[in-house]
């Protein structure tokens, strides 16, 4: 037998597989773990088994052997193993980087062992009423008064305890134990434990009578998974259950004997919607987010390895769990940006989801109030099977919104954070004993610091980005790089005293609120406030227990939460996110209303939205005031079909970075003429209108942490040839990136 191993070291050089013999007495099989010599020194270096063959591929070679078989069981399902070539080939990375992206780092350098204990338990073809015999004097007293303790313990609880629980209940009783154990009596036996993260709640079977929405949707759906499968984008307004429809389709896929992934945004991943899973399958159900130590977070990976689990919950990276009976992906808030990943390989999870769907011929979920533009153009245009969810559940009503002009409230004299509306509006919820959630998409005090004599503008030494005053530490910050700074007293540019702070951030509206209700408690959940473990959890739990009436904070705040006393939501800001440079702005702007509003209104009592804008007639603010997702949606696209972006193009982005300016400009002229010729030549004569813009840059953050940043963007129209090109491009990046190194970015989440 031979072996074609993919060796586990990350350089270009080696992105092949190497054959190995396989000695005679060890079994493999693909997906294998194993330990290998290679190089001219026959170092050990950890690889993969990807193939296995009964000829090599050229018999005049000698041939090294595999030294050692790691895991008994192949870490790699061989779906996982098609699904790393593909990745391969789409996001041009390393094999080694896809397979890592699969495994728990630690398994890697045997740096994470599975965990053992002993356990205790009566020998099958022991004689007790020998054994209580041969322990008694001849005067009726016990000879070992400790071992028969043990023996009575473990035959009135019929079953096998933990040694280690022993000599808890029967302190000082190792001798005796030990005594038992070389008398035969007693069999001590190690078994292999899991590592469970904390809180295992109970399973308990909640049952609600569906809408008929959720019911038709959840019928087309499990048919849909016995039947052609593919991809369902389900577009349900906010509260309008869709949790339980896709508990409902897991539930039939687990049923099927299949096996289903469930991706949520890491942000959502809090205790509270672990424990919904954790309550309706119960220890079916794993669950893998950032707070997992390293052993509990391989155990967990082990469960659905071994087919211990049906089910897998996590943010983005589960979407590789290791299941070999996948039926069913389900993607949460389908729209959301962190499905992306920034760091290479930068897949996005939405496509290996498909991708992965397609190898096991699984069905794919997707589900959001406010689905990407390019998912419900897909939906449109057949490649998904668009369903809907248009009434929240019990027939509560879309949350009433309330636009403010900023403008006017400052010609009227109102130069404060909140408009009167807003400050009404807060007073008659407080009134009520109901509570409110103020979203501002910014951190920290002030975020500009200016000097009102010279207008020096207080920046970052490493980061071309102004800095953000915090007043809880009374330090400027960098958002970027992290770097704090003293409070500047006099401006460093006209040595005068007259520094201007600016820019409202999280703190200062907490401050105010504080001011203006001083009888209202208020909680702030931002960056800066839930850095400790179990912040994020404490402050939900807080101010669910309405320990708190307003909860104030950013993005963290304005998703997935599902408080139902909740009836007013006011944005500050809403401008925030609409003029960033970026062709997405319009589109993040209108899924921000509309997920921030939806936290209102949940439960009897109808929501508020006050929105504070100094551009109310801008289309994101219209159509989600109206909660017209289709108005919105067919605005949009009209957009990008005009401008030819996204669904209609790829937007790629080739990044420079270094610390030379001008020469990083001179290469980022030169690399973006090298890659139009390319492309234009993959594309053919006549075609050349496929490639629409094309040009070198600073990027809008021009240095970040010490190093400028260049950038290259191009438009390439996504046609028959767009495969071809794209590779052309990657060709060049790579011929040209000797010296220095390409960021290649398709469609990436921000530009700056
Ligand atoms: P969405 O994710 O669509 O915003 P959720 O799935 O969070 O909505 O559901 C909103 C609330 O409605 C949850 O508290 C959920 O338990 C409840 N719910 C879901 N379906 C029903 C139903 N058919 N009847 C009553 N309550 C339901
Ligand atoms: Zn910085």
């Amino acid at each position: 037998m031979f072996a074609q191993v993919a060796v586990d070291i990350a350089h270009s050089k080696i992105d092949r597989l190497f054959t190995y013999t396989v000695p005679d007495a060890m079994q493999l099989e693909p997906g294998n773990h194993v330990l290998v010599p290679f190089g001219r020194g026959n170092k050990l270096a950890e690889g993969f088994v990807l193939m296995l063959s009964t000829a090599p591929a050229d018999p005049d070679i000698k041939l090294k052997s595999v030294f050692k078989l790691l895991e008994p069981y192949p870490i790699f399902t061989k779906e996982q193993l098609s699904l790393a070539y593909w990745m391969r080939e789409t996001y041009r990375c390393l094999l080694v980087d896809a397979l890592r992206l699969m495994i728990p780092a630690q398994l890697r350098g045997g740096r994470i062992k599975e965990k053992t204990q002993y356990i205790v338990r009566l020998a099958e073809d022991a004689d007790f009423a020998a054994i209580h015999a041969s322990m008694m004097n001849k005067d009726g007293s016990l000879k070992a008064p400790r071992q028969a303790e043990i023996l009575e313990m473990l035959q009135k609880t019929g079953a096998p305890i933990a040694y280690n629980e022993v000599l808890k209940f029967l302190p000082g009783s190792s001798n005796a134990l030990n005594a038992l154990i070389t008398k035969g009596f007693i069999i001590r036996e190690e078994f292999t434990i899991f590592r469970t993260p904390a809180g295992i709640l109970k399973q308990e079977n909640t049952t609600v009578d569906l809408t008929a929405s959720q019911e038709n949707t959840i019928g087309t759906i499990c048919f849909g998974m016995k039947t052609e499968r593919g991809t369902f984008l389900i577009h349900g307004v906010t509260g309008s259950g869709k949790t339980e429809v896709y508990m409902h389709c897991i539930n039939s896929c687990i049923e099927n004997g299949q096996h289903a992934i469930v991706l949520v945004p890491e942000i959502s991943l809090t205790p509270q919607t672990m424990g919904l899973f954790r309550a309706r399958f119960g220890n079916k159900v794993a669950l893998l987010h950032s707070r997992l130590s390293a052993g509990e977070r391989f155990d967990e990976w082990r469960k659905i390895r071994l087919g211990l689990v049906q089910v897998a919950v996590g943010a983005r990276s589960v979407v590789f769990a290791p299941f070999d009976k996948l039926g069913l992906i389900v993607v949460d808030e389908e729209h959301e940006q962190s499905y992306q990943s920034e760091t290479s390989p930068r897949y996005h999870a939405i496509e290996v989801a498909r991708k992965r769907c397609l190898i096991s011929k699984a069905t794919l979920i997707l589900g959001s109030a406010t689905p990407s533009i390019t998912s419900y153009y897909r939906a449109k245009t057949g490649r998904y099977t668009l369903l809907e969810l248009p009434e929240r559940v019990n027939l509560r009503p879309m949350p009433k919104f309330k636009i403010v002009d900023m403008r006017e409230e400052y010609l009227c004299g109102n130069t404060g954070i909140f408009s009167n509306m807003l400050l009404d509006e807060l007073d008659a919820c407080l009134k009520a004993g109901k509570q409110a959630i103020l979203f501002l998409n910014r951190r920290g005090y002030s975020t500009f610091i200016s000097c009102r004599s010279c207008g020096y503008v207080f920046q970052c030494k490493n980061c071309d980005i102004s800095m953000t005053y915090h007043r809880t530490e009374n330090r400027v910050k960098c958002h970027y790089c992290g770097l704090t700074e003293t409070v500047p007293e006099l401006c460093p540019n006209c040595g005068r005293k007259f520094i201007k702070y600016s820019g409202i951030g999280t703190q200062q509206v907490h401050e105010q609120m504080n001011y203006r209700f001083p009888k209202a408690a208020a909680l702030r959940m931002d960056f800066d406030s839930t850095r400790s473990k179990d912040a994020h959890e404490k402050i939900l739990s807080a101010f669910a227990r309405k320990e708190a009436q307003v909860l104030i904070g950013t993005q963290m705040v304005a998703k997935g939460l599902d408080f139902p006393d909740v009836t007013l939501v006011g944005v500050i800001d809403a401008d925030k996110s609409m003029y960033l440079p970026d062709y997405r702005s319009a589109e993040r702007t209108f899924q921000l209303l509309t997920q921030v509003a939806g936290r209102a209104g949940r439960d009897e009592i109808p929501g508020v939205v006050v929105v504070q804008t100094n551009s109310p007639l801008h289309p994101s603010i219209r159509f989600a005031r109206t909660h017209d997702y289709k108005g919105f949606f067919t605005y949009e696209l009209a957009q990008r079909r005009a401008a030819l972006f996204p669904p209609f193009s790829l937007f790629i982005r080739v990044l420079l970075t270094g610390k030379e300016e001008s020469q990083l400009y001179s290469e980022a002229l030169h690399i973006g003429r090298e890659l139009e010729k390319a492309a234009l030549i993959a594309l053919g004569s006549g075609n050349n209108k496929d490639l629409i813009y094309l040009c070198a840059s600073p990027s809008p953050i021009k240095k970040r942490q010490g190093d400028y940043r260049y950038q290259v963007l191009i438009k390439l129209l996504r046609t028959e040839r767009t495969a071809q090109v794209l590779n052309a491009i990657y060709d060049c990046i790579d011929e040209n990136s000797k010296e220095r190194y390409f960021t290649v970015e398709i469609n990436p989440n921000d530009l700056f």
